[in-house]
């Protein structure tokens, strides 16, 4: 567990950030888009509750971070933004939020290549029209409208009343809850036969690859591909062939460049997804494989981690942030490697013998490890180094824009109020 908090003049607690080893360990996979919203009534210190959240590659939610926060000013959130940057390590492509200047202004301060994007409900609001077509990954945008309902999930979890510890516990309730739907899912991956609805290898290797809710878009594109799209023209040219495409919804041009077979289609499915469209598959369905050059790591099985039944999620980090920084980037270069390699079986059994000799020499070196101290087991078992001395006071009861409501998130009082 990696955490930091904020103190007022008189010691009272005023801002407090943390994240666990498999959260982390998500966001080095599933980074990519994250939304933030805060709920309120959580705590009885009426702190505001601040969770990180992303989409995995089951397309459910996963949350990376959380904070509490006593005001929802511009300070308070570029505190909670470095922590959770200082942490990750690496920038997300796009923060979804709702249109709150102070988070606006902080976002800004902190993250230099992050987009900042609006809730869905924002856009709605707004009407901007074509907002996404072109922006790589902004498909995921759209799923993020599935995190619109996490912090109201969370209330399930919390209770008002809580203190801080009390609070800390329902939102690792909250945590195990998550992680148990999302073993459960790996597991139906691991364990189920494929639906296929061709009988074309293309297919057979989508279900190998992809978890299941991703094979089953995949198969649906794959389907369509066969059954309801058709070649009109082809222009052969001189590095490229276009190919029209037609099917029920209208003509779309798909171009393969000759020299290193690649293709793009102007339905941009794959820029915004990162999975390819129908139109793409109606030249690529006589391949044993999906090229590897269009597996995306983010939606593929080999990308999912089970929690390990005995404390999986209450991992310790001795090197403290800098060690939570590493691990990961380590994730983060392991998770490409497998992507690149993915599909290349020499490439791919080179990547395991050097995984293989870096784990014999780490097993070697455990071996020579002299045995932990009491105190250092106990700290294991808890997630945390103890402290000699903590002077940190609860903190004072805030009075926040969601105080005196029920339990909420900022969206959906908004929904009601807009
Ligand atoms: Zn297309």
């Amino acid at each position: 567990m990696v955490f930091d908090y904020d103190v007022d003049q008189d010691e009272q607690l005023t801002r407090l950030f943390w994240a666990n080893q498999t959260a982390i360990m998500n966001y080095a996979a599933f980074g990519d888009v994250i939304s933030f919203d805060v709920t309120y009534n959580t705590n009885r210190y009426k702190m505001v509750f601040a969770p990180f959240t992303g989409v995995d590659n089951h397309r459910m939610c996963v949350t990376f971070a959380a904070g509490l926060i006593l005001k929802e000013d511009e300070e308070s959130y570029t505190w909670l933004f470095r922590r959770f940057l200082d942490v990750v390590a690496k920038e997300p492509y796009y923060i979804v939020t709702d249109q709150d200047p102070a988070m606006k202004n902080a976002i800004k301060s902190v993250f230099k290549t992050a987009k900042h994007r609006l809730f869905m409900y924002d856009i709605r609001q707004s009407c901007i029209p074509a907002y996404f077509r072109d922006v790589p990954m902004s498909g995921l945008l759209k799923t993020t409208l599935l995190s619109e309902s996490t912090n109201s999930w969370f209330g399930n979890f919390t209770n008002p009343q809580s203190n801080l510890v009390e609070f800390v516990m329902h939102f690792e309730s909250a945590m195990e809850s998550q992680r148990h739907s999302s073993d459960k899912l790996n597991n139906q991956c691991q364990t189920s036969l494929p639906d296929c609805q061709t009988p074309l290898k293309i297919e057979k290797h989508a279900f190998l690859v992809y978890t299941h809710a991703i094979f089953y878009e995949v198969s649906k594109e794959i389907k369509e591909a066969c059954y309801h799209c058709s070649v009109i023209q082809i222009n052969d040219n001189t590095n490229e062939i276009s190919y029209t495409i037609k099917e029920e919804s209208g003509v779309f041009q798909v171009t393969k460049c000759k020299i290193d077979a690649s293709a793009k289609c102007s339905c941009k499915l794959f820029e915004q997804m990162r999975l390819l469209c129908r139109h793409i598959f109606v030249i690529f369905k006589d391949c044993d494989e999906i090229p590897a050059p269009y597996l995306e790591a983010r939606w593929m099985k080999a990308t999912s981690f089970n929690s390990h039944s005995k404390n999986g999620h209450m991992y310790q980090f001795p090197g403290g942030i800098e060690a939570a920084r590493t691990l990961n980037t380590l994730w983060a270069d392991f998770h490409s490697c497998i992507g690149l390699a993915q599909g290349d079986i020499e490439k791919l059994s080179s990547l395991s013998r050097i995984i293989s000799n870096e784990k014999a020499k780490l097993l070697e070196e455990q071996h020579k490890t002299i045995v932990p101290s009491k105190q250092s087991v106990m700290e294991t078992y808890c997630g945390s180094t103890s402290q000699l001395h903590i002077s940190v006071l609860p903190p004072k009861q805030a009075k926040n824009k969601g105080s005196g409501s029920h339990l909420k998130s900022r969206l959906q009082a908004k929904e009601k109020n807009p």
